[in-house]
């Protein structure tokens, strides 16, 4: 089979089963592997449908300049779907995200401005904000699809990667577990799920020292890509029934298990969503199914503590 374009592409990958990291009188977790998405995350997909969402809606044409504020990975899926459809793509970021990530987005043809992170990330990525909204006011061509706020960043992931999971496991699905950036895909990938099994059991997870939701005082962490800060519009707080705090150790050693244990390279936020999952596989005990997911790639932290592995010689 070939693609006519490597968006055809987004969205094709595997469940995968943990095998030596579930704990004896656990659950099953299953994990939906995205770092092997294209353009090496989950955010692939929220780029690529609020893009085709806003043309069908008759808001961009060919001069249009899309400008996101984003601390990386949805970055990255904006510049690849800009690339492939010849729209100018501008990303503001925190000069605190890996330099990984800043390279990525500038290796796809997009612009990348940086704003200084002076330690309140919430701050910073509000800065980042408020400069995209300045270009849009001052430029009628630029667009600004806002993932916080964009109903198709949820939708990308109610009617794909929720649907896909859902064709993917035989059976039920028990649990489900997510660490909330934006929130879209705890709740496009919750209801997805909660609607073919209402009895399932939704937990979020959050950075220790970035706990909103749970009420803690908000500082820098190491799991790029959730605890951003803000609590955003589009997470439904209904559609989990309990909060799961990870700190950064357990999320680095959990991620760097995955790869060492079960050959899988993640990032950082896959640690925190796995780190989860055990508990919530422990909680629902054995003959149940837990789902969670790994949202990028590992190889996009080589500048960061999950590649200082005291254990590695
Ligand atoms: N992990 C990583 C690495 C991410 O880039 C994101 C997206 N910000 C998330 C998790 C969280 O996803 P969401 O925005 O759908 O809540």
């Amino acid at each position: 089979m070939v693609y006519n374009n490597v968006l055809e592409a987004v969205g094709h990958t595997p469940m995968i089963r943990l095998n030596r990291l579930t704990e004896d009188g656990s659950a099953d977790i299953l994990v939906k592997f995205e770092a092997v998405n294209v353009g090496g995350s989950i955010k692939t997909r929220t780029a690529l449908n609020m893009i085709e969402a806003a043309e069908k809606e008759g808001k961009l044409t060919k001069d249009t300049v899309i400008v996101e504020p984003t601390s990386g990975n949805q970055g990255v899926g904006l510049a690849l779907v800009g690339a492939v459809k010849g729209y100018k793509t501008v990303i503001i970021m925190p000069d605190s995200v890996s330099e990984e990530r800043r390279k990525l987005v500038r290796h796809y043809g997009a612009e990348v401005i940086l704003v200084h992170d002076a330690g309140d990330i919430g701050a910073c990525i509000s800065e980042c904000a408020a400069t995209a909204m300045r270009m849009a006011a001052d430029d009628p061509h630029v667009f600004v699809p806002q993932q916080f706020e964009n109903v198709h960043n949820t939708l990308a992931h109610k009617q794909y990667t929720g649907q896909k999971i859902l064709e993917q496991v035989d059976g039920p699905i028990d649990g489900f577990c997510s660490g909330i950036g934006t929130g879209g895909t705890i709740t496009g990938v919750g209801e997805a799920l909660k609607a073919a099994n209402p009895d399932i059991t939704i937990w979020a997870a959050e950075p220790e020292n970035a706990a909103i939701l749970s009420g803690r005082p908000v500082g820098t962490h190491l799991q790029m890509g959730i605890g951003d800060g803000v609590i955003p519009p589009i997470l439904d707080q209904q559609i989990y029934s309990d909060i799961c705090i990870i700190s950064d150790e357990e999320a680095l050693t959990t991620a760097q298990r995955l790869a060492r244990e079960e050959g899988l390279m993640c990032g950082i936020s896959s640690g925190t969503n796995v780190a989860a999952a055990l508990r919530l596989a422990k909680k629902l005990g054995p003959g149940k199914t837990v789902v969670t997911i790994l949202p990028d790639t590992a190889e996009r932290y080589f500048s960061t503590p999950l590649f200082d592995d005291p254990s590695v010689e």
